[in-house]
């Protein structure tokens, strides 16, 4: 984050070292897969994402939200794309539509259907709000946005900048969307559907909560 600071050797920033111990290869290269400026090594990071959704799974998260977690970076929130380019977004800004509810959208730390709260940040998207669209997720449910003068999803204030995922339900492209092939027409990830009735229930169920959440929050 901090920028102009000198310029420091590059170093991994899972093994903390410049040159991985005994790997060859692609293994053995720093790459920059999202958007910090601390490089990783190919094979940390694969290592690192094995871990993760290991863990993930372990702790019986749902298929779902191991993928998204193991696949974001935990620091800037972008996709983790080690070796592919980062596509900009066909369109590159959208309104938020709140559908409701307090008129604001939690903005989501991993794009993930879990309403778990540590998947969500502390800020959140207004209704009528113009977003900088930055990224599509793997499903291509979620978009990474940026929201100014982001207001608190729960209680008073706002930040300068905030950047999370959000559902395309809640974006407002404000163009003719009938030929828009990037746009998801099922509700979940393709993932899910594949997984049979009980997960669809589940999702189903989160879906539900979606809608709660806001009418909750109005008292
Ligand atoms: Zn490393
Ligand atoms: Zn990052």
């Amino acid at each position: 984050m901090e920028a102009g600071s000198g310029k420091p050797e590059l170093e991994c920033r899972l093994c903390l070292a410049a040159v991985r111990d005994e790997a060859e290869g692609p293994e053995a290269e720093l790459c920059f897969p999202c958007n910090c400026r601390a490089p990783v090594h190919r094979g940390c990071l694969v290592q690192w994402q094995r871990v993760q959704e290991q863990q993930l799974m372990e702790q019986r998260h749902s298929f779902d939200e191991a993928q998204a977690r193991m696949n974001t970076c935990e620091v800037c929130g972008a996709r983790l794309l080690p070796g592919e380019e980062r596509s900009k977004p066909q369109l590159g800004s959208a309104v938020c539509r709140a559908q409701g509810g307090t008129g604001k959208v939690a903005l989501r730390r991993v794009p993930t259907l879990s309403r778990a709260t540590r998947n969500f940040s502390d800020f959140s998207a207004t209704d009528g709000q113009q977003l900088d669209v930055l990224e599509q997720d793997a499903t291509g449910e979620f978009f990474r946005v940026r929201a100014k003068k982001a207001h608190r999803y729960r209680g008073e204030g706002t930040t300068a900048v905030a950047e999370g995922w959000i559902r395309h339900v809640y974006l407002d492209w404000q163009c003719d969307l009938s030929n828009q092939s990037w746009l998801p027409p099922p509700r979940m990830p393709a993932a899910l559907l594949a997984e049979g009735t009980d997960r669809l229930e589940a999702v189903n169920v989160e879906a539900a909560q979606d809608s709660r959440m806001q009418e909750q929050d109005e008292t």
